[in-house]
């Protein structure tokens, strides 16, 4: 017998898409202290050393406080494109070589920050970061739920009739205790007209209900979280049917307490039902995680090696939206890793 292999190294070098992440919960320490320094009177420390103790993760409450002070830190364009840029900088740090981000326009919008600026400092961001570092960033644009039908109007609006080029789908955030999904069919309608995929967050706080909902109003494509799907098998027999993948993000939904704890996390009855999961990380600083450390707590919960942590990047690729050219490429540069790997074992 060898030594057990060494999975970290392994996942943190596996090139990897990842497809719920958001981008205000994607500031990093790093990124924070930047801003920071941009915005003195914030009072947001801009020592990187003291904001890492800062962000060092206790609960929820902590999560929304940190949240809330970088939100207060993105007052114009060159904020946004500055944390969009970075944030890539981060995912090539992890060799993420693609990410559809979920970008709350309206979040920016109503603080007074003209949309077509907006905009255009994000689409800076993506064409930069392709082209310096390597990662292919495409937007989900999301309705904040708790926010309201004026929310949801302005997004879809941006969504529709500004059309930015990364954009490929459309989703909806926030709570889901209060904030039925049926209510915006009529936006997700407009938005899927125009050729956007339809990913909601659904059944992360609330029942399988919700992720039914999602399904028959939203036309859901793709569901964020889904969590309570697994206590519905009906519901898992028709997610499998319909190929409808499930963005699972394990720390995230005990941080939120959408799952008691990891060992009871039902990523495994997910796959057991034949869904088509895949791994994320949605605020990973904040919720003091990265994209390579949910993989190795995915690994562990469904005791996967090297090959089947493979085979879950390879999920993430076929979920994505990306063009066939860029699931091919990225595809095979995971079956080399795969395959370095092996030969050195
Ligand atoms: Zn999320």
């Amino acid at each position: 017998m060898s030594d057990s292999p060494d999975l970290t190294a392994f996942i943190a070098g596996l090139p990897k898409a990842e497809l719920h992440v958001h981008h205000v919960g994607s500031a990093s320490p790093r990124i924070v202290a930047e801003l920071a320094a941009r915005h003195p009177a914030a009072g947001v420390p801009s020592d990187p050393e003291e904001l890492a103790r800062y962000f060092t993760f206790t609960d929820f409450a902590h999560f929304v406080q940190i949240y809330l002070s970088v939100v207060d830190l993105i007052r114009n364009a060159e904020d946004v494109r500055l944390l969009t840029y970075e944030i890539a900088r981060d995912m090539a740090h992890q060799s993420i070589r693609y990410a559809e981000l979920t970008v709350t326009p309206y979040s920016s919008t109503k603080r007074g920050i003209p949309d077509g600026a907006f905009l255009e400092a994000i689409e800076d961001a993506r064409v930069s970061a392709e082209r310096e570092l390597g990662v292919v960033l495409r937007w989900t644009f999301d309705i904040p739920g708790e926010a309201g039908l004026a929310a949801a109007e302005e997004t879809t609006r941006i969504a529709t009739e500004m059309a930015p080029e990364g954009l490929v789908s459309f989703g909806l955030g926030g709570p889901e205790i209060g904030v039925p999904r049926p209510q915006f069919k009529p936006y997700f309608d407009r938005a899927i007209a125009t050729g956007l995929h339809s990913v909601p967050h659904a059944g992360e706080t609330t029942g399988p209900g919700t992720v039914w909902d999602a399904l028959t109003s939203l036309r859901a494509e793709r569901i964020g979280h889904g969590t309570s799907a697994a206590q519905d098998p009906r519901l898992l027999e028709h997610l499998a049917e319909r190929n409808i993948p499930l963005e699972v993000c394990p720390t995230s939904n005990i941080a939120t307490r959408a799952v008691e704890s990891l060992e009871s996390h039902p990523i495994g009855e997910m796959v057991k039902a034949g869904v088509l999961v895949t791994i994320n990380s949605d605020d990973p600083p904040m919720f003091g995680t990265d994209l390579n450390t949910e993989y190795a707590i995915a690994a562990r919960l469904l005791g996967l090696d090297a090959p089947g942590i493979a085979a879950l990047a390879r999920n993430a690729v076929r979920a994505s939206y990306m063009d066939d050219a860029g699931k091919a490429r990225l595809s095979e540069e995971i079956d080399s890793h795969l395959a370095a790997w092996q030969r050195e074992g």
